[in-house]
């Protein structure tokens, strides 16, 4: 394969500028490949930031309605409070095959009569 052929027709991966150079050159120059991988953790960031507030509002949430160590509330409470069950940090199974799922330090099960167990975990 003509190289010259080939590296003439790959493009910036920043600016869309024709590349010349190494066949794995990826970017005319350290500004684009640096600009290019800003934009990248730039976007990463974002992401993680919109998790995070929707992770915390989760903590927030189940915080509030907890009253000592577990709590039971009906569902309509706990989902009415925009409770967003998508987002959850991990779970945990007890011997008993309960999966209780977590924010951070606090956890819920869900119960068989439209029910939540809300529970706090020591750390
Ligand atoms: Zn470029």
């Amino acid at each position: 394969m003509d190289i010259q052929v080939a590296t003439r027709k790959r493009l910036c991966l920043d600016c869309d500028k024709p590349v010349y150079g190494r066949v794995d050159k990826k970017f005319c120059n350290d500004q684009c490949r640096v600009s290019h991988n800003n934009k990248i953790n730039h976007n990463t960031i974002e992401s993680v930031k919109s998790i995070n507030i929707i992770l915390k509002k989760n903590r927030s949430i189940l915080s509030k309605l907890s009253e000592g160590n577990s709590t039971k509330i009906s569902s309509i409470k706990l989902l009415g409070t925009g409770f967003n069950r998508d987002y959850h940090t991990h779970t945990y199974k007890n011997s008993k095959g309960e999966l209780y799922i977590f924010c951070y330090d606090y956890g819920y099960l869900t119960l068989a009569n439209e029910e939540f167990l809300i529970i706090k975990k020591k750390i």
